[in-house]
């Protein structure tokens, strides 16, 4: 991934691919002093950029920093970088740390330092498990409490368990996890929230300690806009043979559908496939078009 060719943009400059390094003491590295995004590119334009920008600088407030930029320079950047990279569909990366003058918790003096990546992604999970649906088991590791940390937060720390999950699932066959939360109530995949699906009836986990996605938001207003009614609630899961159908929604993972989930089948239906592409619309109409407008 390292070695690729193209750009970054790194501390206000457009720097080489392969030479966008930072030093091995980097706070960010050693204390998780980290903050960062994913965003996706449609025909050439981030979908509800402002929405991430937004997130990512509440997150580094949540982590007790601010970014040396405003959000008007960051978005141009993102599109300057969008631009000489020649991505047309794909993802962009933005990320903030704390940098490697101070090795200690208390890193006041240490330097933010932002940078903007972006690739072209069509797809996160193979296109063909997208028509069938993904298959999740449930993690052995759940969701702290919020309590324990800055839940809203899309803060790097809060994906060690992330991906010690997703790593169990993949060894066992499935494409993702399953994450409770802390009571053992269902929360969201390891980076996609989860939605349940029966009659016309949508149900999906309250975000009261997982990141209340923007794909999230966005499906709920797609989901209401179509009366389907969407309850928001604490779903156990001995509730999941009770539900027809189930997919994720995440920046990278889109609308995608969930055909087992330890022993559960279920099975992608109208709701899910009409779902998926109201919301493959939305991200392609012209800025401005989006139902936020
Ligand atoms: N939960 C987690 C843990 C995630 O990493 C993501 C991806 N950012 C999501 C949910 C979905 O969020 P969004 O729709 O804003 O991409």
């Amino acid at each position: 991934f390292d070695q690729r060719e193209g750009h970054i943009w790194l501390d206000g400059a457009f720097v080489e691919w392969k030479s966008a390094k930072i030093h091995v003491l980097t706070h960010g590295l050693h204390y998780a002093s980290c903050v960062y995004e994913g965003e996706r590119v449609y025909s050439g334009r981030v979908f509800r950029l402002r929405d991430h920008t937004d997130r990512l600088y509440r997150s580094a407030a949540m982590l007790d920093f601010a970014l040396p930029y405003t959000k008007d320079e960051l978005e141009a950047a993102t599109a300057k970088l969008i631009e000489m990279n020649g991505i047309v569909d794909g993802y962009v990366r933005p990320v903030a740390w704390r940098g490697s003058e101070q090795i200690s918790t208390s890193a006041r003096a240490s330097r933010i330092h932002v940078a903007l990546a972006c690739w072209s992604w069509p797809s996160y999970f193979d296109p063909e498990a997208k028509k069938r649906g993904i298959t999740l088991e449930t993690a052995a590791w759940r969701r702290p409490p919020p309590s324990s940390s800055p839940f809203a937060a899309k803060a790097s720390s809060h994906y060690m368990i992330a991906t010690l999950c997703k790593h169990r699932a993949e060894d066992n066959g499935f494409q993702d996890a399953l994450m409770l939360d802390w009571r053992g109530r269902i929360a969201e995949a390891t980076s996609a929230n989860i939605f349940f699906a029966r009659d016309s009836e949508l149900h999906t986990p309250a975000p009261d300690c997982f990141l209340d996605g923007i794909t999230r938001q966005t499906v709920i207003e797609l989901a209401r806009e179509r009366n389907l009614t969407v309850i928001e609630r604490a779903i156990l899961p001995d509730e999941l043979g009770t539900f027809s159908e189930c997919f994720v929604t995440g920046t990278a993972a889109e609308v995608c559908p969930v055909s087992r989930i330890d022993q559960h089948a279920f099975t992608p239906s109208a709701l899910t496939f009409d779902l998926m592409s109201a919301y493959a619309d939305l991200v392609r109409q012209p800025a401005g078009a989006a139902i936020h407008a």
